[in-house]
């Protein structure tokens, strides 16, 4: 085939074709807060939702993530951020390809969100922050990180000896020590579906 007589041909596709086939809008929905304040458990459920409702979502958390693309970066300022900006960068790419990208990661700083929020593109980027109190973090103790960070056994630890400096002015503020694991899922859910409506 004649590429040059076929103009539609020539030509990678485009975002908005993705989008159509997809029947959505491409958002990257960016969880915030202390390890073990619900981001992943939110996260799941939040997928399995749009899922049902038929919206295509990939979750990125630091199981796929850490152990892969960024399996040698550590939890230093200068790690984090490296890592941070790998992740903007394939959430950029899953946006661009009309997929919704659920985010679960700590990012605890304002500058190492906004520096993901560059990279993805302001109009793709929605922060939705998991608030929960240190408190109650460490009752929950997911994984068992906060006994030994207490015990200094992780160092940089988020919380503990690392800060968390909470957004601004985020899109969304799910209080976990309020709601419990459906309200907060519905909640995000109902508030992100006039973004990804296409
Ligand atoms: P994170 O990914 O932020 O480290 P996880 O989702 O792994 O946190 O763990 C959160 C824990 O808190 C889970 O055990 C979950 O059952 C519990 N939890 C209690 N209330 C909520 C809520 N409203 N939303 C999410 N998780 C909650």
């Amino acid at each position: 085939m004649n590429l040059e007589l076929h103009p539609t041909f020539d030509r990678l596709l485009k975002r908005i074709d993705f989008e159509q086939k997809l029947s959505q809008q491409a958002k990257a929905i960016w969880l915030t807060g202390l390890s073990g304040s619900g981001k992943t458990t939110i996260a799941q459920g939040l997928q399995k939702k749009l899922w049902d409702a038929g919206f295509f979502a990939q979750v990125l958390d630091g199981d796929n993530i850490r152990t892969g693309i960024s399996n040698n970066l550590d939890f230093s300022e200068k790690d984090r951020q490296e890592n941070i900006r790998r992740i903007a960068e394939l959430t950029k790419l899953f946006v661009h390809t009309g997929i919704i990208t659920i985010n679960c990661f700590i990012s605890p700083t304002r500058a190492i969100r906004s520096q993901a929020k560059e990279i993805i593109g302001r109009e793709d980027f929605l922060e939705i922050y998991i608030k929960a109190s240190l408190d109650q973090c460490e009752k929950r103790d997911v994984k068992g990180l906060y006994k030994k960070a207490r015990k200094g056994e992780i160092k940089n630890f988020t919380g503990i000896d690392s800060m968390y400096e909470a957004p601004n002015n985020p899109f969304l503020t799910i209080d976990t020590d309020q709601l419990n694991v459906e309200n907060s899922i519905n909640k995000l859910f109902n508030s992100i579906l006039p973004q990804i409506n296409l």
